[in-house]
């Protein structure tokens, strides 16, 4: 199958980590979010070891948790000594919930609200990533008012198109992120930061994009940022002591996408960082990667059950599940391809082709086009979207007053529910 942790059982239902997914909607409810901590973990030591073997201790992995923040989810990081991105104060708070450990915190965000940099603060943040001028200021105010000295990297805008979908590619100049080198904001930010008081500058930080499959992009990107450290070193005798070089590796979605060695890409990273450190005689920074989509979305799918089956005879066949758009919308923002698949008849031809639609009020709500289902598909079978584990359930609306689904995490022994279903005096609970 499109991973290894999902299996057909003898009878032809589909299991992740070893266990029929039919059962687990019975057992649930219906739609549900199913995880697979034992993929989670894996994801993440494949980082976290390949940094290590490459770059050595002083690297780190940080999981970037806006593609699937729950508190479960910090702790699991934390057990696996991992660093964390956040880039909201909800996403703050859940980690001080979770019990993380803070120093190991690293605040994005192109628009840090006032309140959201003093949050932050209070908590004890690690590092800010800087997108701005404006913020940098504040930064430097606030900690000056906490009498503290605000460790801090600098987004930089590399200047590099990924070939990626549009609404995720963030490294040419243009980008609503980071301070491109090329028109010299890069620069004057860099200036600024160094002589304010309150901040510490403690290296830089660019990111790509997302789902790439390659190591070229991230390679060039090395290669752009380095040059600016050794620029800035010349100019205003300053070495950067960290490089973040952001996040972005692709996963299958589909059979046809490639597979990714992790391990192999970021030795030939390295391997690049190290021949341009000694070309420009730097000394290496300390190395931070922070994937979110490939630590995730294979270690998820959403299951839903069949309602209507609508065939238009000589047009369309629509299967309705009892999800869609507010639970998984990115097919309906950027037509994102998915596997899907019928659960409990995955030992019978699939010759139906079908389009697979939501219970949402709007035509948009579709999971995905061109889908083939076994013939006999019919209300009441058990739908499985895979590859769902990243920016699906943190992309999640109340479309419709549609509550929220749960999330079950699949442990190596025994499943726990890690997120509670919603119910309809949730959706309503905020009203006056
Ligand atoms: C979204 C994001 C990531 C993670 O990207 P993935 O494609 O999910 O790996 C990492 N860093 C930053 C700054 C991001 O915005």
């Amino acid at each position: 199958m499109i991973c290894d942790n999902l299996s057909v059982s003898d009878t032809g239902r589909l299991q992740m980590a070893d266990r029929p997914v039919t059962d687990l909607i019975r057992q649930y409810g219906s739609p549900l979010y199913l995880m697979d901590e034992e993929r989670i973990r894996y994801n993440v030591r494949q980082y976290v070891s390949a940094l290590k073997e490459t770059f050595g201790e002083s690297a780190m992995m940080l999981y970037a948790s806006k593609a699937c923040s729950f508190k479960e989810m910090y702790r699991i990081m934390k057990e696996e000594n991992a660093g964390v991105d956040v880039v909201s104060a909800g996403e703050i708070y859940t980690a001080v919930s979770a019990g993380f450990p803070m120093d190991k915190v690293y605040f994005h965000g192109n628009n840090k609200t006032d309140d959201e940099i003093a949050f932050a603060l209070d908590h004890g943040v690690g590092y800010f990533v800087v997108d701005s001028r404006e913020e940098l200021r504040v930064i430097n105010e606030f900690a000056g008012k906490q009498g503290v000295s605000q460790k801090i990297l600098l987004r930089i805008t590399p200047g590099i198109d990924t070939h990626t979908y549009e609404a995720v590619a963030t490294g040419q100049v243009d980008s609503k992120f980071g301070n491109a080198i090329e028109t010299g904001l890069a620069e004057e930010i860099t200036k600024e930061a160094l002589n304010l008081p309150n901040v510490r500058l403690s290296g830089f930080h660019c990111h790509v994009g997302s789902q790439v499959f390659d190591s070229d992009t991230f390679i060039r990107a090395a290669d752009i940022l380095l040059t600016y450290i050794a620029d800035i070193r010349e100019k205003y005798g300053y070495e950067a002591e960290e490089l973040d070089l952001g996040g972005g590796y692709g996963v299958r979605y589909l059979e046809s996408d490639p597979t990714l060695d992790i391990k192999a890409n970021i030795a030939e990273v390295g391997q690049k960082v190290f021949d341009k450190c000694r070309e420009l005689s730097l000394k290496v920074p300390a190395i931070r990667m922070e994937p979110g989509r490939s630590i995730v979305a294979d270690a998820g799918m959403t299951l839903y059950t069949v309602g209507s089956v609508k065939r238009i005879p000589g047009y369309k066949t629509y299967v309705s599940v009892d999800g869609g758009m507010s639970d998984n919308p990115r097919y309906a923002l950027y037509e994102a391809p998915y596997t899907v698949v019928c659960a409990d008849k995955m030992k019978e031809d699939a010759t139906l082709l079908t389009s697979v639609v939501g219970k949402c009020c709007e035509s948009g709500d579709v999971l995905q086009e061109k889908v083939m289902l076994p013939d006999s598909v019919c209300r009441g079978d058990i739908v499985a979207v895979l590859t769902t584990g990243a920016y699906n359930y943190s992309m999640a609306s109340h479309y419709n007053r549609i509550p929220k689904l749960p999330v079950v995490m699949l442990g190596k022994t025994g499943e726990r529910v890690v997120v509670a279903r919603e119910t309809v005096e949730d959706v309503a609970r905020f009203d006056r």
